[in-house]
């Protein structure tokens, strides 16, 4: 069982460093925060300076199902095959990259992912009421509510998400999935190509502006007494009879009585050295925004899915985010301008009345990929030092959940009946 966070320093408050800013570390401070810790947190290089900006911004519990899916493995073929996979992975020799994709498909079978499935359902029905929480205690950013709707250009594609909602209604969760008429798509969504034949609208969901969000949380918790360190890059962690000191690249190092790593796709970096042996790697993925040219499509009321192309839509304001692509290539690569062009032409006919000419923001952020698809949330096997990341595709959807369920595990020293299947020493 998890020790009890204590204040070690004498202070009388215990204090608690958490390494990253982005929405799965300042969730975490901000909940913690909650218990009456005080927090630092410390980023190298910005607020939601990593995965948690350009991305699609849904939360969508209803939708948050594990990664490996058994149609990944023939993506994974076609992957090596066609540059307009959504799914890229470099022809170049990389072993741990062979590894980690061997250990992640062995696992992409329909029993494999319906036990990952019912790990998953308990924290996506909770999913959402963090949300609430944040923003009714002063958290200035809103969640807005709102369907996904899912679309396909040939009626016969949609075949494999209808059987993905059937799974998920077996597995218990919620979804309400209902087919749309073309004349309410159109009328809703004239964004929407007439070529497309079918739409299943997907309720109760809600989405953000990622970037703005991660940005009043930040606020939030600064304005409850928080520190917030950017340019701190956090080099190796020490345990003491003090507490946890996190050592730097350069700079003073800082001591907390407990410190969580959540660092996202760069969680190894610090966690191998806490006994945290589940590989992460960066499933790299591209966004951009374009404007919305036709008038009676604006705003665009909710995002839009094409499950098939693997195409994600998030209405940003007048604009429209379009962003897909899992690419297993280096953290650090440059961005790629042939899987934004890619995404580009999978997107072309999909959509009606935007200007893809007038590209902005165009972007790229690392997914924090697990080989078994589970977050990473717990405590380490360093006494003080705990993990909370790992999320992959869903953490911005189960980001303030994670911080909140952690949170609660640190001050009470019992690990949630939640978290327990995503204990990082598994
Ligand atoms: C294209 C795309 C679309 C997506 N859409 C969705 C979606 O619609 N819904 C959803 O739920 N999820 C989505 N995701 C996934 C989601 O973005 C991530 O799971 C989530 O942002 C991970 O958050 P994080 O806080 O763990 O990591 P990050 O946001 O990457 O934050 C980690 C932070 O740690 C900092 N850091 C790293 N190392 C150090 C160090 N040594 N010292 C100091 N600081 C350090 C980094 O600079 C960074 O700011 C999407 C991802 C992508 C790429």
């Amino acid at each position: 069982m998890a020790k009890v966070l204590r204040p070690l320093s004498g202070s009388g408050t215990p204090h608690v460093v958490v390494v990253g800013a982005g929405m799965v570390g300042l969730s975490t401070a901000w909940y913690l925060q909650e218990h009456g810790v005080q927090v630092t947190v410390i980023e190298r290089s910005g607020v939601a300076a990593g995965s948690s900006w350009g991305n699609a911004g849904w939360i969508s519990p209803g939708l948050c199902v594990p990664l490996s899916d058994p149609s990944v493995l023939k993506y994974g073929l076609k992957a090596v095959l066609d540059p307009d996979s959504p799914l890229f992975i470099p022809l170049k020799p990389d072993v741990r990259l062979a590894s980690f994709l061997l250990g992640f498909a062995r696992r992409c079978t329909p029993g494999q992912w319906r036990k990952t499935m019912d790990l998953f359902v308990p924290v996506n029905r909770l999913a959402i009421g963090a949300y609430d929480e944040l923003e009714s205690n002063g958290v200035a950013a809103r969640s807005h509510e709102a369907p996904i709707m899912a679309a396909f250009r040939r009626a016969e594609d949609a075949k494999g998400l209808e059987h993905e909602i059937e799974l998920i209604h077996e597995a218990g969760l919620d979804l309400e999935a209902t087919e749309v008429d073309n004349a309410t798509l159109r009328a809703e969504l004239p964004i929407i190509s007439p070529d497309v034949e079918k739409a299943i609208r997907l309720g109760g969901q809600r989405y953000i502006n990622p970037g703005e969000y991660v940005d009043a949380l930040a606020q939030a918790v600064q304005e409850r007494g928080g520190r917030l360190v950017i340019g701190a890059n956090a080099r190796a962690l020490r345990h003491g009879p003090g507490g946890v000191t996190v050592e730097m690249m350069s700079g003073e190092p800082v001591s907390g009585d407990a410190v969580v790593i959540a660092t996202g796709a760069w969680l190894p970096e610090l966690a191998k050295t806490c006994g945290v042996r589940v590989p992460v790697r960066a499933g790299r993925g591209y966004s951009f925004s374009v404007s919305v040219t036709d008038e009676n499509a604006r705003p665009v009321p909710c995002p839009v899915y094409f499950p098939h192309e693997r195409v994600a839509c998030t209405p940003l304001g007048d604009r429209l985010r379009v962003g897909g692509t899992m690419e297993f290539a280096g953290t650090e690569d440059p961005l790629s301008a042939d899987r934004v062009a890619a995404i580009r032409r999978s997107g072309e006919p999909l959509l009606t009345g935007v200007n893809w000419d007038d590209q902005q923001d165009v972007w790229v952020g690392g997914r924090p990929v697990t080989v078994d698809g589970l977050p990473l949330i717990g405590e380490t096997k360093v006494p003080g030092v705990y993990v909370n990341g790992g999320h992959g595709m869903w953490g911005i959807t189960l980001g303030p959940l994670s911080g909140r369920l952690l949170a609660e595990q640190m001050v009470t020293g019992q690990v949630p009946c939640e978290l327990t299947p995503f204990s990082p020493t598994r």
